[in-house]
């Protein structure tokens, strides 16, 4: 991947809090690369991307910003075990255009942006790593709000918020909204009864039993296992899978699910196929092998390549797409900015069934599938406030 670069390399003082005093400085040695991206197909509107390295606290992040005209960048930072620093950044690059459509679509009037950090969380996390990516959040002066994401925790975003105000998603006790995790998974609950409403021919109801129902959920992290107890409580039935046995387990006892292997969930027959896991598994492959009437899953960017969206199509499947039916955690967090109220966010959230009931009959009428209505929703709603300014 060939990306020109503007490299800012220093040891530099910085006062941990503007009202401090200078001995309560601190050194710090880092390296931040603004890259140029404009090369790399599909990626060209970023506004933004920066390569930040700390050696010394362990760092190596990329802090990409897709559109802020609708308002400031706000998306997670994920931690995974990239191979490389090119999948690093195409996963940076592809996951904020995901968050400036999922913005747009869920109507939070912020824009998108995300993070990644290489490395593996189960080993690799430390307060100092974390406050060093603080450092490079606080650097970009507020353009980009960072909040947690796969492998990384509120904990994490507590060290974060060391170096840096423009975080969210912190603790309760901070008087922030805490963990996005649970108003996703319920996001995600309203899309499913969305989609299995229209399925079943009814209206939309988020209170409507589940009971002949059939969920196989692909990850039982954080937002999977949230969604099961929604799912088991409306007495769905519930197949789970992932690919640590310690999670699988906590779910079958808890929510009396049946578990299968992950390689196996694609060919388990159930009404619902819900991908909770990381993105792109939903492939050219694994669509022809689903048995399920409805995908709709809590995963960033579940279809491999958008023409997998067609193939679902053609099968007759209901794709509920996935950055408008998982915004349930993004729209949480927006309503930080006017003073956080759990009850707002919640009924804020319940709308995103009504969104996808609107995205699938769109879908129907125009015969096009229905992540290319989300896109064009999303993109006539960034077109619009562009226009405006
Ligand atoms: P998590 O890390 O807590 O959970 C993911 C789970 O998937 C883990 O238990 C992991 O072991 C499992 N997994 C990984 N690869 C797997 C595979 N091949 N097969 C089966 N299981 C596998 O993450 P999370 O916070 O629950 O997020 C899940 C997904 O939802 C991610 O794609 C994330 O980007 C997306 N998402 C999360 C939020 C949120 O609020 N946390 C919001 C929007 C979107």
């Amino acid at each position: 991947m060939q990306v020109s670069t503007t490299t800012k390399s220093d040891t530099e003082t910085k006062a941990e809090d503007s009202s401090a005093d200078t001995s309560s400085c601190v050194e710090f040695d880092y390296q931040l690369e603004t890259l140029d991206c404009h090369d790399i197909p599909g990626f060209a509107g970023h506004e933004l991307v920066i390569s930040c390295t700390d050696a010394k606290a362990g760092l190596r992040a990329f802090i990409a910003i897709h559109d802020t005209s609708l308002g400031p960048a706000l998306g997670g930072c994920r931690m995974w075990r990239y191979a490389s620093d090119e999948e690093a950044l195409t996963d940076a690059l592809r996951l904020s255009q995901g968050m400036s459509y999922k913005h747009a679509v869920a109507d939070t009037q912020q824009g998108g942006g995300k993070a990644v950090i290489v490395g593996d969380p189960r080993r690799d996390k430390s307060d100092a790593l974390f406050q060093a990516f603080g450092r490079f959040v606080d650097s970009l002066g507020g353009q980009y709000v960072t909040a947690e994401d796969v492998g990384v925790s509120v904990d994490n975003m507590v060290s974060v918020r060391q170096q840096t105000k423009h975080v969210v998603g912190l603790p309760t006790s901070m008087g922030s909204s805490g963990d996005p995790s649970p108003i996703t998974a319920y996001g995600v609950y309203c899309g499913i009864q969305a989609a299995v409403a229209l399925k079943q021919r009814r209206a939309y109801d988020v209170r409507a039993r589940l009971d002949d129902v059939t969920v196989a959920v692909q990850g039982v992290g954080n937002v999977g296992y949230a969604l099961c107890r929604h799912l088991y409580n409306a007495g769905a039935k519930l197949v789970v899978t992932d690919v640590h046995q310690s999670n699988v387990t906590r779910a079958c006892t808890d929510f009396s699910a049946t578990s299968v292997a992950p390689e196996a969930i694609y060919d388990v027959t159930a009404d619902v196929f819900a991908p909770c896991a990381l993105g792109g598994t939903v492939n050219s492959q694994t669509a022809l092998r689903l048995k399920s009437a409805i995908v709709a899953g809590a995963a960033n960017n579940q279809l491999a390549e958008p023409a997998v969206a067609k193939t679902l199509t053609d099968r007759n499947i209901l794709y509920a797409p996935d950055y408008v039916i998982n915004a349930g955690g993004i729209i949480n967090i927006s309503y930080e900015k006017q003073g956080y109220n759990l009850d707002k966010a919640m009924r804020h959230t319940e709308r995103i069934g009504e969104t996808l009931t609107e995205i699938f009959q769109r879908a129907k009428t125009e015969e096009i599938s229905t992540a290319e209505v989300a896109d064009r929703i999303a993109q006539e709603r960034l077109g619009a406030s562009t226009s405006r300014q």
